[in-house]
């Protein structure tokens, strides 16, 4: 019963401890694979054996079956023997998985389900019935080829959970008992993925993308799920579930506390009006929006658009997107950032190169700038779409004046381009630079003559300043937001905005936080953006701190040498009632 500690992506927000339920089942939507044609002989070899697997199953259940049930009951598995041999599973399987280059999970997947409309439709009660049984045989095999056991069923378990799983289809999400699932662990995916979509639907705790949750949990650990901070700990103390068990309780009073807020501005006591506005990954998040009263979008991360498929998306797709995005944040403005890509985030069709330290890579604005083309198709449609709403632009990973220069040089090509072709788009769209590259804050002075705004994306700028792995758990004492040295830069960046007369925001997850916001209004910022799920939060502190009392906070901040006393000042200058919701 060893303690551990797994960081993984804040899915969806919330608080819960209970015993580890390993989940092995898979949805079948996500069976789907093109094959190589040098594939196909082990394919072949892969389904065969998953055949006789089956049979010797099944004998193996028919032996058993007799010593319970006698001869006559048993003789349904002699039947499923023969069933084995039905041309379905000994000739159509395989012929199609060499004439479609698929493989056999979803080629077995497709002609069970076509064999079972045919049986449905049929008035005889034999066929019918046959129809079941080649339906539990071609299961079974499907289980054998997927490598899993026999399946599962949650709600026979009586007891609540803590579902861990490789992955979760989006079938398996909304199947999946909500009566006895406390939470979602999975070690794959981002916040784009079907599981964190329905887990914040379904208002369940989610940690996303932790890699490998399922090889170091164990069924029955207990577990401690924060869906809030993306953290899973495993068998954790009595002391720490104590103060966990406070947590879960505090954030459900807290959270209900919010519903007040949503409708009221983000403004100080003092009257400092601050813009809210919302990190958008996935477009199914522009509903929820409202709800959480958000003014507009801060930061809309376009790379889910070029996600889970076999090509980048069309002009016309992006386009579409992106109106639709104006459309629905109404007067707010939008901001659309552009395809962010390397790093941690990788496409299969777009055949980027391996690389050593992909963080410091053929990232974001230098891969877009290395492939034009591709670079422009989304830049003509933001412009097309800023014909519709307030739509503004914004560029990532920035390190030199020279990219802003290169970008917004593509960007005039392309109002040039959209012009001769008599197409409907907006020429004067705003444009600002993400700052998350230390060199960027350093230059922000110089970066900001060229562009409308600044937008300083924390989650790098950490990052990179500290050279810390963002994702890296054994380095992630030197990932602190409040270290003087990522004070310093932030404030440089806001200083340069407003010097030259211009506005400044910041996207990264440090905006979300509530403990910071004092803080960071007292540095001046004049927008922060967050995920939804944490606006209403953040609104509650903006309206519980004077602006005077924030600055104050914020110039004692910037004096001192160290995080911790960054983190005193903080707690000791808020006023004292919201000393006691944040800390
Ligand atoms: C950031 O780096 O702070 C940011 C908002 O961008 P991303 O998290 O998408 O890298
Ligand atoms: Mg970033």
């Amino acid at each position: 019963m060893s303690e551990k500690m797994f960081h993984g992506v804040p899915a969806s927000g919330g608080i819960e401890i209970g015993p580890a339920y390993l989940y092995r089942s898979q949805g079948m939507t996500s069976l789907r694979r093109e094959l190589r044609p040098e594939e196909v002989p082990a394919e072949l070899k892969r389904y065969e054996e998953a055949l006789v697997k089956t049979r010797r199953q099944i004998v193996e259940l028919q032996g058993r079956a007799k010593q319970k049930i006698g001869d006559d009951h048993a003789s349904i598995f002699g039947a499923h023997q023969v069933l084995l041999d039905d041309p379905l599973f000994t000739e159509e399987v395989a012929q199609t998985i060499s004439a479609q280059l698929l493989n056999a999970e979803y080629v077995l997947h497709e002609a069970l389900g076509k064999f079972k409309t045919i049986m449905a439709s049929l008035d005889d009660e034999y066929f019918r019935e046959r129809g079941g049984d080649i339906q539990d045989v071609g299961n079974r095999v499907l289980r054998n080829l997927m490598g899993k056991g026999e399946k599962e069923d949650l709600k026979k378990l009586g007891r609540e959970v803590i579902l861990i799983a490789n992955d979760l289809s989006p079938s398996d999400t909304v199947t999946l008992s909500t009566d006895v699932i406390k939470a979602f662990c999975t070690d794959v995916g981002g916040k784009t993925s079907h599981v964190a979509i329905v887990a914040r639907s379904l208002g369940l705790p989610a940690v996303v993308g932790l890699q490998n949750a399922t090889a170091e949990i164990r069924d029955g650990d207990l577990l401690i799920v924060d869906g809030n901070k993306g953290l899973v700990l495993v068998n954790p103390s009595a002391q720490l579930v104590d103060q966990y068990r406070r947590l879960k309780e505090n954030y459900a009073a807290f959270q209900k506390s919010l519903e007040a807020f949503k409708t009221l501005p983000a403004v100080t006591p003092d009257g400092h009006r601050v813009t809210l506005a919302a990190n958008i990954e996935i477009p199914q998040e522009l509903d929820e929006m409202e709800r959480h009263g958000a003014e507009g979008i801060g930061l809309y991360r376009t790379e889910f658009l070029y996600m889970n498929r076999v090509e980048s998306p069309s002009e016309e797709e992006q386009f579409n997107s992106y109106k639709e995005l104006a459309t629905k944040t109404g007067i707010n403005p939008a901001i659309i950032r552009t395809l962010d890509l390397g790093g941690d985030k990788f496409l299969s069709h777009m055949n980027m190169a391996e690389e050593r330290n992909p963080f410091l890579g053929l990232r974001a604005i230098r891969l877009c700038l290395k492939q034009p083309d591709m670079f422009k198709i989304q830049l003509r449609a933001i412009l097309r779409a800023a014909a519709h709403g307030p739509i503004k632009i914004m560029f990532p990973m920035i390190s030199t004046l020279s990219e802003v220069m290169e970008s917004k040089a593509l960007l005039q090509e392309c109002v040039e381009e959209l012009k001769k072709e008599g197409q409907v788009f907006r020429a004067g769209v705003e444009v600002g630079v993400m700052i998350e590259i230390p060199s960027a804050a350093v230059m922000s002075d110089i970066l900001i003559q060229e562009v409308d705004f600044l937008s300083i994306g924390t989650n790098d700028l950490i990052q990179y300043s500290m050279a810390v792995d963002r994702v890296n758990e054994s380095v992630a004492y030197l990932y602190d937001p409040l270290n003087p040295a990522i004070l310093r830069l932030i404030q440089m960046t806001i200083d340069a905005a407003h010097k030259a007369g211009k506005w400044v925001g910041m996207c990264g997850e440090m905006a979300g936080d509530p403990q910071y916001v004092p803080l960071l209004l007292g540095m001046g910022l004049d927008e922060l953006s967050t995920s939804i799920s944490v606006i209403p939060e953040v609104k509650k502190v903006i309206r519980m701190i004077p602006l005077a009392k924030a600055k104050e906070i914020a110039a004692a901040a910037l004096k001192v040498r160290t995080s911790d006393e960054v983190f005193d000042i903080i707690r000791d200058g808020v006023p004292a009632e919201l000393r006691s919701i944040l800390f």
